[in-house]
Formats: structure tokens, sequence, C-alpha cells
């Protein structure tokens, strides 16, 4: 019996996993996990909704993110849009959102759109990235992953 050797995911072209482990246009918003520059253990929830441009930051813990200002978000969100468009490219990422013109910046994204700070709750959309996980863990091994690091806690 031929045993079963996973593959690693075929990683798009220009995405940084390490960096954006999860981003997605889902339910009417851009949004993604981005790893904490500082922390291994941290990560932060970033978000932009289409229409409205309004977006937020906040740690999985819902910690508001400390680096979000009035205009353009926070280096997270930053990142997020980057991969986004590295992911989906410029124009679906601004036709989703509702942008007129492809933007490559998140301060182009939220300042076509006039977008504020609003507080979205992280749960629901971290609660994704997990059921996301799960999904991409499936067929492979029990044993400890890299890219899982910080959730490992104490
Ligand atoms: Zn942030």
């Amino acid at each position: 019996m031929p045993s079963f050797v996973p593959h690693p995911r075929p990683q798009p072209e220009k995405r940084n996993l390490q960096k954006v482990p999860f981003v997605e246009l889902f339910d009417g918003r851009l949004q993604g996990v981005v790893s904490s520059g500082s922390s291994a253990d941290r990560v932060y929830v970033s978000l932009i909704e289409a229409g409205t441009g309004n977006f937020y930051c906040s740690t999985n813990n819902n910690r508001p993110c400390g680096g979000l200002g009035g205009g353009g978000g926070c280096k997270h969100i930053g990142e997020m849009v980057n991969n986004a468009i590295a992911q989906y490219g410029a124009e679906r990422v601004a036709r989703y959102l509702g942008v007129p013109e492809p933007q490559t910046s998140a301060y182009g994204l939220i300042g076509s759109l006039g977008g504020a700070k609003t507080k979205v709750e992280a749960g629901e959309v971290f609660a994704r990235f997990l059921d996301y996980l799960r999904y991409v863990e499936l067929p492979a091994s029990t044993e400890p992953r890299p890219e899982m690091a910080w959730f490992v806690t104490g």
C-alpha cells in the first residue's frame, strides 16, 4: 500500500504566507489575518468593508491595534491589501470593495471610499481563519507545524 506523502500547498507567486497567512474577499469585506511584526505569538485581524471603506484592525483577542490611525489604516491593513492584490489582483479587489479605479495601496482603497475606523469583532474573522486552517490541515500529518506556532501559549 503506497504511503501518502503530503505535498506542500502550492503557494501563489507573490503572497507572503508568513506575513499574511489568511486573506479573503468575503461577506462584504476584504479581511485577513496578519502576523505581528514584533511578537511571534500574536496575530492581527485586519479588514476593510466594501462600499464604505470602513476599516479596523485588532489582535485576535480583540485588543485594538496601536497603529490604527485615522485615515489610512495601519501597517497590518497595508500588508493585507498587498497580499490580497497579489492573490486576487488589484482590479478584483477594487471591484469587490466598490472602488472605481484599481488601487495598489490600503491608503488608496480606503481613501477612495472615504472610510473611517469602525470597530468590528475580530472573533468572527478569526473563526473563519481557524476553520480554513482545519480544512487545509486535514490531509496533513499531526506533527507540529511552524505556521501554527503562534497558537502555542504559556
Ligand atoms: Zn494593525
